[in-house]
């Protein structure tokens, strides 16, 4: 009989999809947890400040910006885009929720790539290794790059199903 036992890579990138439904922005929902051995040290969403309004009382706060059609592409057709500024990232609140001995060696699980940002920020904070689910095909070249010079870990999760329930519904 085969063992219905997760492995590590999946139990933690589920517990990352259960943080990330706490999130109260609608076009976005990111979770990312912090590991050190198998050791969950701590977990973290994007959300507005503390005790400010987030974007399900105050909607989103965005804002266009044009950018490459096909990122990482020679063409040079740009297109417009949409984005919610009003919240912390995920992987910056974990940054600022967790001490720099428990990132020390520590592996961080994140239900989507990250952003240019938030890899200039993990790849100085201790941490050695990215592990993540959903691609963000915008900064990708240039953070790939990036975890290379680092000397960082860096791979995309295969064979995995977020769990049920999850995963923002694309429209709403
Ligand atoms: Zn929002
Ligand atoms: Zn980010």
């Amino acid at each position: 009989m085969t063992s219905l036992r997760k492995d590590w890579d999946t139990y933690f990138m589920d517990i990352a999809f259960m943080v990330s439904t706490r999130s109260r922005c609608p076009r976005r929902h990111v979770g990312t947890v912090l590991v050190q051995g198998k050791k969950l040290l701590g977990t973290a969403y994007n959300g507005a400040p503390m005790g400010v309004q987030d974007c399900s009382e105050a909607g989103c706060m965005i804002v266009e910006e044009f950018e490459p059609a096909i990122a990482g592409s020679a063409s040079t057709e740009m297109i417009k885009k949409q984005r919610c500024i009003r919240t912390i990232h995920a992987e910056q609140n974990l940054l600022l929720f967790t001490d720099r001995v428990d990132r020390e060696g520590s592996v961080v699980y994140v239900t989507d790539q990250p952003c240019w940002t938030c890899a200039n920020m993990l790849a100085n904070s201790g941490i050695v290794e990215i592990v993540y689910y959903r691609p963000y095909s915008k900064d990708d070249g240039k953070v790939t790059s990036l975890m290379e010079q680092r000397g960082l870990l860096f791979r995309q999760l295969d064979n995995y199903v977020p769990p049920a329930d999850t995963e923002v519904q694309d429209g709403s």
